[in-house]
């Protein structure tokens, strides 16, 4: 049924991650062993009782001039993860290295120098503009914040290109957000993260609130602009599809920790890890005879962060589990070049029963 890697190769145990068999100065944005934590209080003298372990553990790098997608059921925890890779959450743990410095330990004006690297497009158009504020003034603030321009004019030359470069016009500087529709708010969203020239965009489900006939354009757009400005995202999806439309390379968080991780075509071909097989038997397909025959159904909902699972913490939704996944922590196993899971085992689905 599958292959135990506990006695197929001790001597490939990974204590710690992925990053250990990359090669130096191969990644822009690395996490090591990131945990992001947020503590309960009670009791008499408000004392932590318990925490909320939403991010448990991460250790993923993103190559400079990738897609990385990251794909999870809600409270998986890459919300959490994204913010905290950018500083707008505090790790509770572990190193976050942009371009080979860690900037868990920047504060003040050097924080404030890679922030403009590192830029983020929200989910939600409607929330993340500021009503208040004209499309130029949404543009043309950031610039002069991080002194990208050296006055009003190049500020203003700045955004006139920027709203062309996602597809509006100039006449669109002089208007206010409610005068745009969902798509070009996040157009607007796009152009806003993009004017401080960094290297870096966190995409967090920028197409998730918006008509389906909108996010592909939106997702083409992305697409043209990564390779425009040579970008590098981390794009944060629960949408199959939409990953693999534009990544590079994928990896799936559970409860707060990466369970699996490879290039797009090997996951999407060949899942290795139980909960992305499942994942990706529950996406619809026109031809099933293309797909897996087998499929899984993912039962019950994710457990609580505060009480993670003993042993492995997918165990309480896995049918392959054992008695080995109640009691030992899964190693990270590299199981083909490129392709790691967190699982004791190698299970071929076209032959394993649950
Ligand atoms: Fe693998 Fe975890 Fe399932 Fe065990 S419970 S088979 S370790 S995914």
């Amino acid at each position: 049924m599958a292959v135990n890697f506990a006695t197929k190769r001790d001597s490939a145990y990974l204590t710690e991650s992925t990053l250990q068999a990359s090669e130096k100065g191969e990644y822009l944005v690395e996490s090591h062993n990131v945990f992001t934590w947020f503590p309960i209080k009670g009791g008499l003298f408000s004392r932590t009782i318990a925490n909320v372990r939403a991010v448990d553990g991460v250790s993923i790098g993103v190559r400079r001039g990738e897609v990385l997608g990251l794909v999870g059921e809600s409270g998986s925890g890459k919300t959490t993860f994204a913010r905290t890779i950018l500083r707008l959450v505090n790790p509770t743990k572990g190193e976050i290295f942009f371009e080979g410095t860690d900037i868990t330990k920047l504060k003040g004006r050097k924080l404030q120098q890679f922030r403009r690297r590192m830029q983020i497009v929200f989910q939600d158009p409607y929330a993340s503009l500021d009503p208040r504020q004209t499309v130029r003034s949404t543009l043309t603030e950031p610039m002069k914040i991080h002194h990208t321009v050296q006055n009003n004019r190049e500020a203003n030359a700045a955004a006139e290109k920027l709203v062309e470069s996602v597809g509006l016009n100039p006449d669109h500087l002089a208007r206010f957000p409610h005068e745009f529709s969902g798509g070009q708010r996040q157009r607007i969203a796009v152009a806003r993260a993009l004017a401080v020239n960094p290297e870096f965009l966190l995409l967090d489900e920028p197409t998730s609130s918006l008509d389906v006939s909108v996010q592909a354009q939106i997702l083409n757009l992305l697409r043209k602009l990564q390779s425009d400005y040579e970008l590098t995202y981390l794009f944060i999806s629960h949408n199959l599809s939409v990953i693999r439309h534009l990544c590079n390379r994928v990896a799936v968080m559970y409860l707060g920790r990466v369970v699996e991780i490879s290039n797009s075509d090997d996951l999407f071909n060949n899942p290795k890890h139980p909960y992305t097989f499942a994942l990706l038997s529950a996406v619809p397909e026109p031809d099933p005879q293309t797909r897996f025959k087998k499929r899984a159904i993912l039962q019950g909902d994710v457990p609580s962060p505060i009480d993670i699972p003993s042993g492995c913490r997918f165990r309480t939704r896995c049918p392959y589990a054992t008695k080995k996944c109640a009691e030992e922590f899964p190693p990270l196993v590299e199981v083909e070049p490129g392709h790691w899971i967190e699982c004791h085992y190698d299970i071929d689905y076209k032959v394993a029963k649950p």
